[in-house]
Formats: structure tokens, C-alpha cells, sequence
């Protein structure tokens, strides 16, 4: 592939569409561009490259299709790339790439003295910056100052890129596959990360290293829906597209289908996700995105819980549940992207129990049949969406027995996870994911095992 490099963006001055295909193939007028697209010209240009993708300008904006069929291709747009430019540091395609560090943190010329002779040195001070895409926005210098990080569109383009110079606000970043550095003498921290064992954290270098051995994929995959679903999406229907490059990326290394962002060769790991309430809201996207068994079927982030996510755990959990059928119909054309419709069935023990209502908060969910005053620590509710404001106590709740983990300790003990569905609203004898329950208590493991029936259930 030729030399070229690719630039994000949202807004924008001026874009193609149906209209302006032609006039833009003649002719784009230098003035009409946004002030990124200018800076990313004036870059492509001094870096001696000849080829620049921007997407609103390379992608007919109004076409479905070409859209559709473009942002399939988009894994292939950013590994291919020799360069991705980032204006890290704008709001939107009128900030611009470039910027003036403020005086604090400009590099200072030094006269130091070495025994007879005197020695100029240059210093600069340190900003005290992460590139974590999970870092927690309240920080002091946090996603205010990298406002591409909030921006769930710009997750995947990152990731799949072979390299990426950041344009931040105070200095130049530069993150690829084995290396971040940047102006401030962040990779000595770098370097001290690193011996600590905890340089995988980088995304990009972890996604990597995760590429070069497939058993840690699975758990790969998981981070990535963790950091970007908690990422702001302007338009709610995008949520399976802005994966679509990295599902179609990791399809090459995992066997089996891509089901509305779960991996059917980890189907039962995958489904056992969480919901974590957020300031967006907890409830369902509406319209429908997602089949209420995929995390994408949510406005909030998802996780999984930390018995899951601990490396050793996760390739112990022992499915009971089998799969019957998966079906997932895409939109259009790109079969990881967006959805029509979609369900899965599944076999296994079903038991039938009621809800009860929020013990304290919205957390801590009980079911009918305990004792109130007992019932923390004996099982948890996860619930996906607020599901008091949605169910009326006494509405029965039906739970589907989907594996066990060992949990290692001073005691052996078993962790039981089973999905927690409700009758469909939309198909007759069919169900759909209101939560997850899982508990460590025998006595009722025990209990919830006597009183459970084999059963095929449909998920809506
Ligand atoms: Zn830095």
C-alpha cells in the first residue's frame, strides 16, 4: 500500500455526500476544509506521504450502503495506514492538530556546573498525564485535555493502527504495537511500569501481545468492551459498528461466529457480563440495538466480575448450559456491524423465582423468597437495568443455570452463575436478560439445583 495516513474527526465543514461526490472528486477548496483536516494536510505533506483518509470526506456520509460497506473495511483502512494523526487534544474537527504548550511545561534551557566546566541542558517539566483509555475522568489532567479518548469511534481506529502520533495539547504523543513516548519524559515512568510487570496495561501494547497468543484473546476481548462501552457514542445505533474493525481483526484468530460482540468459542464466559450503572443512565437502549443478551443491548458500560476476569479463573469455568442455536441478522452488509435482529437458545437447568425489589439503593436487588434481613453474601443480583422502575414486585423471574467457577482460596468453593430472564414482551415463550445472579452458597446452590428443571429457552 502507498504511503498514507488516516485523521479522525466528528463534525465537520465540509464532507461528501451524494451531492457533493463529484464537485469533491474536481475539487476540494482549501478554505472549506476544517481546521484538523488543514493541519493534517500541512502534516501528511512535511512527513513526504502522498495519500490522506479522512472519513467524512472518503465515506459518502448519506449513502447507508457505502457506509455500511466503508466501515467494514475500516480494519483493514487503519492496520494499512503508514501513519494514524490524532487531534488528541480537539473537541471537534475545528480544533485543529497543532498547539503551543503552556509556559509551565516549555522546554528551559539550564546552566549547570560540572567540576570546572559549565554545561547548558535543556529540562522541561513533566505533565502529569496517563493514555489510559479507562482513566478515570475526574483526574486533574484527564479526558478535558485528550478529548479523542472520550470518543468511542476513535477506540478501535487506535488500536488498529500500526502506529499513532498524537497531537495533545501540551506535547506530541507517540503510541504503536511496542512503544508510547512523548515530549515529557512520560515513558521513564514508563520504563518503571514496566518492571513492575504492569506495562500491559498500555492498550496498545497489551492488544498486541494478545494478538501473538490467542489463549489471550478471550480475556483481551473483555477489556475491550469494558473500555469502550463506557465511552461516549453520538449516535446510540453505532455501538456494534464502532467495534465492527477489531471484531473483524480478532475473527481471524478465533474460531467460530461473532455474535452481536460475544465470541461463540467463548459464548458461555461472554454472556456471564455486567452491567456498571454510569451517569448515562442504566437501562436498555431503545431503539433496539442489540438481542438483551449482549452487553451492546445497554446504555451503560459492562464488565465482568473479578472471579471471571483473574486469568486462571476463566479458563475454569465449566459450562452447564448447551447451545441449541445462535442466529444474529446484520443490518447491512457488514455482518460485524449493526444488527436487525437476533436470539440465541439455549439448554439447561431453569429455575422460577420472584423479584422482590431494591434492598438498599439500586444494587442490591432481592428475591422474594429470602429472608431480607440474611440475604447479603448468600447470592447477588446484577441487575442490566433499573429493575424496579420496570418490574413490579412478585413478577416472576426465571434463571438459567450457565456455569461454575472454583474459587481457589483457603476453602475450595464453587461459584455458580445463572442468567436472569424475563418472559418476552415481544415473542410468546420466549425470554429476554434482565441480569446476571451468582452465588458461593452451597446450601443454596443446593436448593436452586432440587427445585430447577431442564429446559430450551429462547433469548430474545
Ligand atoms: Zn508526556
Amino acid at each position: 500500500m502507498s504511503p498514507s495516513a488516516t485523521a479522525g474527526g466528528n463534525s465537520c465543514a465540509i464532507t461528501t455526500t451524494l451531492e457533493t461526490l463529484g464537485k469533491n472528486k474536481e475539487l476540494i477548496v482549501w478554505e472549506s476544509l476544517a481546521k484538523t483536516f488543514q493541519d493534517a494536510v500541512v502534516i501528511v505533506r512535511r512527513l513526504g506521504l502522498r495519500y490522506l483518509w479522512i472519513d467524512s470526506l472518503c465515506i459518502i456520509q448519506d449513502d447507508p450502503a457505502d457506509w455500511s460497506k466503508e466501515s467494514g473495511e475500516m480494519a483493514n483502512v487503519y492496520q494499512d495506514a503508514y501513519l494514524t494523526i490524532a487531534a488528541t487534544k480537539s473537541p471537534n474537527d475545528d480544533g485543529g492538530c497543532f498547539s503551543t504548550a503552556s509556559s509551565s511545561h516549555l522546554s528551559r534551557q539550564l546552566t549547570a556546573s560540572e567540576r570546572n566546566s559549565l554545561l547548558q541542558v535543556y529540562a522541561r517539566r513533566r505533565l502529569p498525564h496517563s493514555v489510559y483509555w479507562s482513566e478515570n475522568p475526574s483526574s486533574s489532567y484527564g479526558s478535558d485535555r485528550f478529548p479523542l479518548f472520550t470518543r468511542a469511534w476513535c477506540y478501535q481506529e487506535s488500536l488498529l493502527s500500526a502506529r499513532v502520533l498524537h497531537f495533545a495539547a501540551d506535547e506530541l504523543m507517540w503510541d504503536c504495537r511496542e512503544k508510547f513516548d512523548c515530549e515529557c519524559g512520560y515513558p521513564e515512568f514508563n520504563k518503571a511500569i514496566s518492571e513492575l510487570d504492569i506495562l500491559p496495561m498500555l492498550p496498545k501494547i497489551s492488544h498486541a501481545r494478545a494478538l501473538e497468543d490467542p489463549l489471550r484473546l478471550p480475556q483481551r476481548w473483555w477489556k475491550i468492551v469494558e473500555e469502550y462501552s463506557a465511552l461516549d457514542l453520538s449516535c446510540a445505533k453505532d455501538k456494534l459498528p464502532g467495534l465492527s474493525g477489531l471484531a473483524k481483526q480478532m475473527q481471524r484468530f478465533l474460531n467460530g461466529r461473532y455474535l452481536a460482540g460475544l465470541w461463540e468459542s467463548n459464548l458461555f464466559a461472554d454472556l456471564l457480563w455486567i452491567a456498571v450503572p454510569n451517569r448515562r443512565g442504566y437501562e436498555r437502549c431503545l431503539p433496539w440495538r442489540a438481542p438483551t443478551w449482549s452487553w451492546a443491548s445497554i446504555t451503560s458500560p459492562a464488565t465482568w466480575t473479578w472471579e471471571l476476569r483473574h486469568n486462571a479463573s476463566m479458563h475454569q469455568l465449566t459450562v452447564l448450559a448447551s447451545l441449541v442455536e445462535a442466529k444474529c441478522y446484520p443490518a447491512g452488509s457488514d455482518i460485524t456491524g449493526e444488527l436487525s435482529s437476533g436470539h440465541l437458545t439455549l439448554s439447561g437447568r431453569l429455575f422460577t423465582t420472584q423479584f422482590s425489589g431494591p434492598k438498599r439503593g439500586s444494587f442490591n436487588y432481592i428475591l422474594d423468597e429470602f429472608d431480607h434481613s440474611d440475604y447479603l453474601g448468600k447470592y447477588k443480583l446484577f441487575s442490566d437495568i433499573l429493575l424496579h422502575e420496570n418490574q413490579q414486585p412478585g413478577l416472576e423471574l426465571h434463571c438459567l443455570e450457565i456455569g461454575r467457577i472454583q474459587k481457589a482460596g483457603k476453602i475450595v468453593r464453587e461459584n455458580k452463575y445463572y442468567l436472569v430472564l424475563e418472559k418476552s414482551k415481544i415473542e410468546r415463550g420466549a425470554y429476554e436478560r434482565v441480569g446476571l445472579l451468582s452465588t458461593c452458597d452451597e446450601p443454596l446452590i443446593a436448593e436452586w439445583q432440587a427445585r430447577s428443571r431442564v429446559a430450551v429457552v429462547k433469548i430474545m
